[in-house]
């Protein structure tokens, strides 16, 4: 039985090497097969001019090429907003979201199976840990979102299901993959990372390539005892530790810390939260991304008041903070920060 190549899993170098390996073959037909997956989603490479004349080679080539598929078993959509479930080999599920901003569309991918850090106010978090995604996985969900969901991508954020940087491997093998130029070539200013202050995932990241992608970081709350309770990672990386290592992040000449804030009603929405918020963040090169949180079953958490939005914002601002109000796109179909893990 001919060996199988996951090509979700690799780079233009990885399946050179496989083609070598298995068929004699090179970069002239790793090229031609990297354009026809990743750019036009077509697995059938007959009338490819590079493959044309082989038919034999031809046949085994695609015969041994393994595209993962995740079957999609749900779809809802809000506001432009689309969330689907999809369905693993094992038999777990995963979701990814669409998002249509003003001029292109963020896609919002998974990186783990539940996930282990709890947060109190994520859905996510209330599920556990199930598993880890592997790279062809994660890489799949992307496939998924521009052969099947039909949304011409531009950004993508690893803020699904899971904190990336406890599937710190996979995730930047996808990475890899993502931003190779022979394949998806997507632009490495437009990945994110988001975590929820995985220190030692940061000062993995900070040495490691592929360089200039961004990283969010889910504070929530400058007081340790509060973020204790909300993000109980900080009972492990407290406050001062995770700044003390964002401040040693290497950044880009103009690159600057995603900061997220995820504003709940009577729990981080005070002048005075904004205030603490706003020293903890001194030291850094930040944008402050606050987002109103989504009342959800099961979460004993409230939306806060616009008022309370727009005062909170303004005190930063006030701060002198370069500062985003995220509108919550998609909470109808539960697609909207900490959401998911619950269709
Ligand atoms: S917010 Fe992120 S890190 Fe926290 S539990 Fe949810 S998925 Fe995990």
């Amino acid at each position: 039985m001919t060996q199988k190549i996951p090509i979700l899993s690799l780079t233009f170098d990885d399946l050179t090497r496989h083609l070598k390996k298995i068929f004699g073959k090179g970069e002239y037909h790793a090229a031609a097969i990297m354009r026809e997956i990743f750019l036009h989603g077509n697995k059938n490479f007959l009338h490819v001019k590079e493959f044309k004349r082989s038919g034999d080679l031809t046949k085994k080539v695609m015969t041994a090429l393994d595209v993962l598929s995740l079957p999609i078993v749900e779809k809802k959509h809000a506001d432009g907003v689309v969330k689907w479930s999809s369905l693993l080999s094992d038999g777990h599920s995963i979701e990814s979201v669409m998002i249509p901003m003003t001029h292109h569309h963020t896609l919002c991918i998974s990186s783990q199976v539940g996930c282990r850090m709890g947060c109190r106010f994520c859905q996510t978090g209330q599920m556990g840990f199930v598993r880890q995604l592997t790279t062809e996985e994660i890489v799949a969900q992307v496939y998924t979102a521009i052969f099947q969901i039909n949304a011409p991508i531009r950004n993508i954020v690893f803020m699904g299901m899971g904190e990336p940087l406890d599937n710190f491997d996979a995730v930047i093998k996808a990475i890899h993959v993502l931003t190779d130029p022979r394949g998806f070539a997507f632009p490495k200013k437009f990945i994110t990372i988001s975590t929820a202050g995985h220190i030692p995932g940061i000062q993995k990241l900070s040495k490691s390539d592929p360089k200039g992608i961004h990283l969010a970081i889910s504070i929530n709350t400058a007081n340790d005892s509060l973020r204790d309770q909300l993000m109980p990672i900080n009972r492990k990386f407290p406050l001062f530790a995770l700044q003390k290592t964002l401040s040693e992040y290497p950044l880009k000449s103009k690159g600057v810390l995603f900061i997220e804030y995820v504003l709940i009603k009577d729990i981080n929405d005070t002048d005075e939260d904004a205030d603490q918020l706003a020293n903890y963040v001194a030291p850094l090169r930040v944008r402050i991304n606050v987002i109103p949180f989504n009342s959800q079953a099961g979460i004993p958490y409230e939306t806060p008041s616009q008022e309370k939005l727009e005062r909170f914002c303004q005190r930063l601002i006030d701060h002198k903070l370069y500062v985003r109000k995220r509108a919550t796109k998609g909470n109808q179909v539960m697609a909207a920060c900490g959401q998911l893990g619950r269709t």
